[in-house]
């Protein structure tokens, strides 16, 4: 990964303070699929937002903002040669596999491109169901679901998992599982540091912050 951006006493890129950057630590992935996030603008700046993680690692990774006041969303680059998919959980979209995809793609398909609605699930809604650009494209989703590492924010429904996991399970389909378990190891990486960094201030730094956020409670000393 690049040298982080330090600015001030946080790093611009992960928007952590410079102790907890973890920059340096996310493996850089090289994958065929191209994915792009189209985020809400609320959370750009948002330390605990995971698409972060896949945008610092994945080689073929764009984010596309929507909600910008002065900034209309102009669309989505989409190519001739790619499968185009919307990932989101719907009842009427297909439930992504291998299988699935050596069904509905054609011989002239040179790669998945994977199209991701970010935010709160509300706005993942509004973006999928309301933006144009995203309209006849064909939605898919994860067939099974691990229970959620994330940690960082309450989900809205059972099983939801966060954007960076959705993406490492969808990959795992398209392209392995090597790739999901590198893009979770990152995805965990992540997580513990911005734990640290909500929790820190009400646990000492010989405490664990996953346990503070657990439990509410400071580790008991032996
Ligand atoms: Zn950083």
């Amino acid at each position: 990964m690049a040298d982080p951006i330090i600015s001030g006493q946080r790093c611009q890129r992960c928007r952590l303070v410079a102790r907890l950057c973890y920059c340096q630590k996310i493996k850089l992935l090289t994958s065929t699929t191209r994915v792009t996030v189209v985020m809400h603008a609320s959370e750009r700046c948002r330390s605990s937002n995971t698409a972060r993680v896949l945008e610092m690692a994945l080689t073929d990774c764009e984010v596309l903002l929507v909600g910008e006041k002065d900034n209309p969303f102009k669309g989505i680059r989409l190519q001739q040669d790619e499968a185009n998919f919307v990932l989101y959980p719907e009842p009427s979209a297909a439930a992504l596999s291998t299988e699935y995809l050596k069904r509905t793609i054609s011989a002239s398909i040179r790669r998945v491109h994977l199209i991701v609605p970010d935010g709160s699930w509300t706005q993942a809604k509004r973006i999928v169901h309301g933006n144009i650009h995203l309209r006849g494209i064909p939605r898919v989703q994860l067939a099974e679901l691990a229970p959620s590492a994330y940690l960082l924010r309450k989900n809205g429904r059972t099983g939801g998992v966060c954007t960076a996991e959705a993406v490492a399970h969808a990959l795992g389909e398209i392209e392995g599982e090597q790739l999901k378990n590198e893009l979770l190891h990152n995805f965990t990486i992540m997580r513990d540091n911005v734990l640290e960094s909500h929790y820190s201030r009400w646990c000492t730094a010989e405490e664990s912050a996953k346990h503070y956020y657990l439990t509410h409670k400071p580790l008991v000393r032996g």
